[in-house]
């Protein structure tokens, strides 16, 4: 990437460019240069799993926003702020950096032991020591607050998706930047939707997850997830269901433990136990606790109401590891990780996968190159993780409703109108949706094409610039 000039705006994705995972991007203007998340790949380990930080100087960045704590957008800040020349300030929101600790705690642990034990020591990205010593050099930023950092301005907006996401607006010398970060535009159960900022902006980055595609209204989605668990059970199937240990499995569990004490009579009182097999998740309870007051309205009232915390659930216990479960008659377990990859949920589904009556509920998005992904193909067989000569009969069940909490094409659309940037830039989507968001919105705004007010989208691919001349337009205030 060429020295910023004083006129252009430059972008370049180190990650998530036309693909989901590994989310980096770095935006310069007027010789500021803004890192946005630090995340790795799902679907790689190592190294191999990092944003291509070899092809930038990360000596040069100023700041580095995190808009929220999952994997593929947080994972690899320990490495980049220990491990490489970077020597900018990092900011989070409260609840992010509260869960961000534990939750990156766990990755060195399971990136440590590995799937694959060839993954040496000096494979892992990082140690518990320098997950510490970052810790304490990660600044926080509330909601609605804007911080300025030699020149550079940025204000924290809510994003729903989950607990602590943020959209960052960003303003240097008087352009004005979007990321969205991931977002959802549905209120939800716990979350409120993610906000329009007061203020315009010049260049929108925004995710592009769902591409085209719509999602069905939540209610039938609830019932359908509901209605399938139980009728799983009813013919005494187990039934498993993959997520990410914290952010959307605390919703699953809200609609669940609802819907045993409206069916306690068939279901409560031990009938047909929940089970959420995550320490972490246990450990992270008081987290969602703490910060009730960052909710929306209808939980918050919950929380008043009943003085109890909605998120002690009475229908769901915790297990740390499968030695002290009973594997006896119908269950719902919820299991990390959310993608099927190693660990906890991937040793339940191959226990459970020949199984016919039971079921594998997949609510979360699935990566490219992830079991995961391939299970929705409805193999025949899968390879078992201690052994991938060893092919494991799979006659379970397999559906997907999907609980992720990213905009769908019209929730997406609808938010871009009201950004009403010129300069649209796609990522955090594989190549096929992205294209086809591209496509949507070029013929939606196809009336401003030849005129000054012309809408540009860009789909960069990773480590492809995209430059936009802001030549004497922006005047800083
Ligand atoms: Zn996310």
């Amino acid at each position: 990437m060429s020295q910023a000039s004083n006129t252009s705006f430059k972008f370049f994705a180190l990650g998530g460019g036309n693909e989901v995972g590994r989310s980096c991007h770095i935006i310069q203007y007027k010789g500021k240069t803004i890192m946005l998340d630090a995340g790795v790949h799902p679907a790689y380990q190592g190294m191999a799993s990092l944003p291509f930080y070899d092809d930038f100087d990360l000596s040069t960045v100023d700041i580095l926003l995190i808009s929220h704590f999952h994997l593929d957008h947080a994972a690899s800040l320990p490495y980049v702020m220990q491990r490489t020349p970077f020597k900018g300030r990092v900011f989070m929101t409260h609840p992010t950096k509260a869960i961000y600790r534990w939750l990156l705690r766990d990755f060195v642990r399971v990136t440590a032991i590995g799937v694959d034990s060839t993954l040496a020591a000096e494979e892992s990205l990082y140690t518990d020591e320098d997950l510490a010593e970052s810790f304490d050099k990660i600044e926080t930023i509330d909601y609605h607050s804007t911080v300025e950092v030699n020149g550079i301005k940025f204000t924290a907006y809510h994003a729903g998706h989950v607990l602590g996401a943020a959209m960052f607006q960003i303003e240097i010398a008087g352009l004005k930047i979007l990321f969205t970060g991931d977002y959802s535009r549905e209120m939800d159960r716990h979350l409120n939707s993610a906000e329009v900022p007061p203020q315009s902006s010049d260049i929108l980055v925004v995710e592009s997850t769902f591409g085209t595609a719509t999602h069905e209204p939540r209610l039938h989605r609830e019932n359908k997830l509901t209605q399938l668990i139980h009728t799983t059970v009813g013919r005494g199937g187990r039934v498993l269901m993959p997520v990410f240990a914290l952010g959307r499995a605390q919703e699953l569990m809200l609609i669940l433990d609802e819907y045993w004490q409206k069916h306690s009579d068939e279901l409560g009182s031990g009938q047909v136990p929940i089970f959420y097999a995550s320490d972490l998740a246990r450990k992270c309870m008081s987290v969602f606790q703490t910060y009730v007051n960052m909710m929306n309205d209808d939980i918050r009232k919950k929380f008043r109401d009943s003085q109890t915390n909605p998120f002690i659930f009475k229908n769901i216990s915790y297990l740390k590891n499968l030695e002290e479960f009973q594997d006896f008659g119908p269950s719902v377990m919820l299991a990390s990780p959310g993608m099927l990859q190693s660990g906890l949920s991937r040793d339940l589904l191959e226990k459970w996968c020949p199984e016919q009556k039971n079921l594998v509920l997949i609510t979360g998005y699935s990566v490219e190159g992830t079991m995961a992904k391939y299970i929705m193909l409805e193999p025949d067989t899968i390879p078992a993780i201690g052994n991938p000569e060893i092919n494991i009969p799979r006659r379970c069940q397999v559906e997907e409703i999907s609980f992720a909490a990213h905009v769908d094409f019209q929730e997406n659309l609808e938010f871009i109108e009201k950004i009403n940037a010129q300069n649209i830039i796609l990522v955090h989507g594989e190549s096929n949706p992205m294209g086809r968001l591209k496509s949507a919105l070029l013929s939606n705004f196809s009336s401003t094409k030849g005129t000054d007010n012309e809408v540009h989208v860009y789909n960069p691919r990773n480590c492809v610039e995209v430059a936009l001349e802001y030549k004497g337009i922006k005047v800083a205030k």
